[in-house]
């Protein structure tokens, strides 16, 4: 089976995969996104924190990203029923989106820019060598050659 290359290839097409390949792309770089699951997760980060949201606003998404969620400013915790804290967000608050919705808006930025994602693609090898990792063989036999090879795969990464 035929080897693509690339400049750089993401493991995990969540939210971290998907926003790093956006702005590679964007700096010229070919991109290709590696998913084991079918699509882009759905379960993941559905409040977006001040820190979070000055990330999507420095890179020009927060209107996108702010249209359709809930703005709060206050998260009340509670345990067996009985409130135990309070948490307050005063400069501009949280915003509630579910996680699938803000991974497909910034998904279909980088499919309209260009980045290559493959689904359903499980990593049978990683070939390693020179002081890094040289290639990657999926389990149906194609071939990746990538100057970089990002693990954006979540916290039990490959
Ligand atoms: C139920 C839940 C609720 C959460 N709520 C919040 C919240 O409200 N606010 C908040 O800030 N954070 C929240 N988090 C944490 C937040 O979702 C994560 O920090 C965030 O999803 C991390 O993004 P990521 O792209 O690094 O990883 P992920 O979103 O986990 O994406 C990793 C991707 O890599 C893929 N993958 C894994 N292994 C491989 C492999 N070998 N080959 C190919 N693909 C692979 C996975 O299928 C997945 O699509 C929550 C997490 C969960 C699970």
């Amino acid at each position: 089976m035929a080897t693509t290359s690339c400049d750089v290839a993401i493991v995990g097409a969540g939210l971290g995969g998907c926003f790093l390949a956006m702005l590679l792309r964007r700096r010229g770089q070919n991109v290709v996104v590696i998913e084991q699951g079918p699509s882009i997760p759905s379960a993941g980060a559905d409040f977006l924190k001040p820190p979070g949201l000055r990330v999507l606003a420095r890179h020009g998404l927060a209107d996108l990203v702010g249209r359709h969620g809930l703005r709060r400013d206050h998260i009340r915790y509670y345990h067996d029923g009985d409130p135990i804290q309070d948490c307050r967000f005063p400069d501009g608050g949280f915003l509630i989106r579910p996680y699938r919705e803000l991974v497909e808006l910034i998904y279909t930025c980088c499919a309209m820019e260009g980045v290559e994602f493959w689904f359903g693609a499980e990593i049978g090898d990683i070939a390693v060598g020179g002081g890094g990792v040289e290639e990657l063989t999926l389990a149906d036999g194609r071939r990746l050659r990538a100057g970089v090879v990002v693990g954006a795969d979540g916290t039990r990464s490959l």
